[in-house]
């Protein structure tokens, strides 16, 4: 039997994380779950929730904690993330990791994906997802089989917040605010850390190994 996974997976925006979350909530059957996509589809809707993130997601900034802590608690408490699960996105800053603590939430592994700043806004600028299901592409690196259309046959699109310019206010924040999470977990003896790579299954073969290991 494979062990209980609950995999936070680190990263600067663009390092790959949610191709490698939908990879491993394949391989492992457990569900991959991204604040960012979940906040995308609130604005899509024009929820309340969604309508007070815009500005924050559009501008590149973060949205508010209280927000986000009360997006995971929901979605955790599914019944899918009993056998366990990937987080793509979350935590991005100590409170929220504080959150998942004192919700009792048992992290069983921390995956850090490093990819230089320089190499990010090279493939923020090839990016592509699609406003219908949700995937995403990279015209380079993990083009569509379908070209400028995605599998499901919904044109792709730009994120807003793919823009260069907020690409490098992402990654400001992340640096500030997100990577100090590498040595909250580190303390802990859950960090494990991976270079992504150029291919993605090449990622995706170091993103396995650590967690086999
Ligand atoms: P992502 O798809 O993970 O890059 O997230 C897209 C955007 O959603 C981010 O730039 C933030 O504005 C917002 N977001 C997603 N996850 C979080 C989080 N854990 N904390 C704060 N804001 C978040």
């Amino acid at each position: 039997m494979k062990r209980e996974i609950k995999l936070i997976l680190l990263g600067a925006p663009g390092a790959g994380k949610g191709t490698q979350a939908e990879i491993i909530s394949k391989k492992y059957s457990i569900p991959a779950i991204s604040t960012g996509a979940i906040i995308r589809a609130a604005i899509k809707n024009g929820t309340e929730m969604g309508l007070a993130a815009k500005a924050y997601t559009d501008s590149g900034a973060l949205v508010p904690d209280s927000v986000v802590i009360g997006i995971i608690k929901e979605r955790l408490a599914e019944p899918d993330c009993e056998r366990g699960f990937i987080l793509d996105g979350f935590p991005r800053t100590v409170p929220q990791a504080s959150a998942l603590d004192e919700m009792g939430v048992e992290i069983t592994d921390v995956i850090s994906i490093e990819v230089a700043d320089e190499k990010i806004l090279e493939r923020m600028s090839g990016r592509r997802v699609c406003k219908n299901c949700g995937a995403t592409y990279h015209v380079k690196y993990n083009p569509s089989p379908l070209g400028d259309k995605c599998a499901c046959g919904e044109e792709l699109t730009v994120r807003a917040d793919d823009d260069p310019e907020v690409v490098k206010s992402r990654l400001v924040t992340y640096h500030e605010m997100t990577e100090p999470l590498k040595d909250y977990y580190a303390s802990k003896g859950k960090l494990k850390t991976v270079e992504g790579q150029e291919k993605l299954e090449d990622t995706t073969a170091l993103v396995s190994a650590a967690l086999e290991a």
